[in-house]
């Protein structure tokens, strides 16, 4: 019954205001958002954030990577039931994309007090630093800190464009808010994201709600292929050796691989090319290109790694830049999701994730699942993002019913 009056409590127009107002720190006058890690804007509405959980008596903490633990207690002092994501954005980013995760979480924490209901666990609203990955390298710094802390030492000397780096961000932060009392990794009982799909499959199947099996694993190279560069006039075609044509000969066979492996499930993409001299009358003389390949069996991502390299030319050179294992959710958490989109009595079906959340990283410190709401056209890292607000409502509704239920297990 308690969660059904949380859920019961919370308020559509609320969360809008709430969302409204987060996307008023680092607004485009051109519309979209740029609110980056570390930034004033995104101290501004941390700022923010933190004054309206203190207004409904939840305590604050911060660590080592300034990621903000937002605690409404619970009965007893056992170890929280943790949701949230991110608040800072692309350059020109939507104002969904982390933050509907963030204030969702903030407008449960609301519906909690208005109902002055306590759960036997306390339940955590966490904002996690840097998931973009766009002003410091890497993403999801924040969250893969917390579940691994001695990552943090590579991570303080990451700098951004201007040279600043993550550990003088961090300082800054420190500075901002000197009041805030430093919290080691501790434990936690569940993890629920709620996010933006940022794809199209809930629109297309037209579901408002959608519970996330896992994400996908991936795979990311280097591939860079020497030619010679030689005079665009004078040298015949017979006597060039054209990085760019090797480089480029070779995306078919890498194509029908992935095809092969993966069918319709193939996610493949070249996104990055570098050509040198790159000059319009010479011979390309080195060519880079980069491969991103997802897929959510681990059988078939190293069979591509076993199988790439006979689809390159002798004079490539390549170079495993990242990889990430699938990730399955808990089968427990999931089937407490699957509860609370029944008991908001909206429709749902169940997906994977194409993209990285800081979910993907909590997995593997407690169980942990996600909840997303459709994309409009899918399109997401686009001031153009946009949702139903009828479905940012539901998608509340059902991280409310879900926190109140894991929050009052044994
Ligand atoms: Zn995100």
């Amino acid at each position: 019954m308690k969660a059904e009056k949380v859920m019961a409590a919370v308020r559509g127009g609320r969360l809008h205001g709430l969302l409204d107002t987060l996307a008023g720190f680092g607004a485009l006058p051109t519309g979209g958002m740029n609110r980056q890690a570390l930034s004033d804007e995104d101290f501004a509405a941390r700022a923010w954030l933190i004054g309206e959980a203190q207004r409904i008596g939840c305590r604050v903490w911060t660590d080592a990577c300034a990621n903000l633990f937002i605690r409404r207690d619970g009965l007893e002092d056992l170890p929280p039931v943790m949701t949230g994501s991110h608040i800072d954005t692309q350059p020109s980013g939507g104002h969904l994309d982390g933050c509907y995760g963030v204030m969702a979480g903030l407008e449960c924490l609301l519906a909690l007090h208005d109902q002055g209901l306590r759960t036997r666990r306390p339940i955590e609203l966490v904002v996690w630093t840097n998931e973009e990955g766009s002003r410091f390298s890497p993403g999801a710094m924040g969250s893969s800190a917390f579940v691994e802390p001695q990552r943090m030492s590579a991570y303080r000397d990451s700098r951004d464009a201007a040279g600043v780096s993550v550990a003088e961000a961090l300082d800054a932060h420190a500075r901002r808010f000197a009041e805030l009392p430093l919290r080691e990794r501790i434990a936690a009982h569940a993890f629920v994201e709620l996010h933006i799909e940022q794809g199209p499959v809930l629109e297309r199947a037209g579901v408002p709600l959608g519970v996330v099996s896992g994400v996908q694993g991936v795979r990311w190279y280097q591939v860079r292929c020497r030619g010679a560069s030689a005079h665009a006039g004078t040298t015949p075609m017979d006597m060039r050796q054209d990085a760019l044509l090797l480089a480029t000969g070779c995306l078919p066979a890498i194509d029908a691989l992935a095809e092969r492996l993966a069918g319709a499930d193939k996610r493949l993409t070249f996104g990055r090319w570098q050509v040198l001299p790159n000059s319009i009358n010479t011979v390309a003389g080195e060519a880079t290109f980069t491969i991103d390949f997802r897929h959510a069996d681990p059988a078939v991502l190293a069979a591509f790694d076993a199988e790439l390299p006979a689809c390159l030319p002798d004079a490539a050179d390549l170079q495993p830049l990242f990889s990430h294992p699938p990730v399955a959710f808990d089968a427990v958490v999931i089937g407490v999701l699957q509860q609370a989109v029944e008991a908001t009595g909206e429709a749902s079906l169940s997906l994977r994730s194409g993209a990285f959340h800081d979910a993907m990283y909590l997995a593997t410190h407690c169980p942990t699942s996600m909840l997303f709401v459709p994309s409009r056209d899918g399109i997401s890292h686009n001031p153009r993002e946009y949702t139903e607000p009828s479905q940012l409502e539901a998608g509340a509704r059902a991280l409310a019913w879900s926190l109140v239920q894991l929050a009052d297990q044994a």
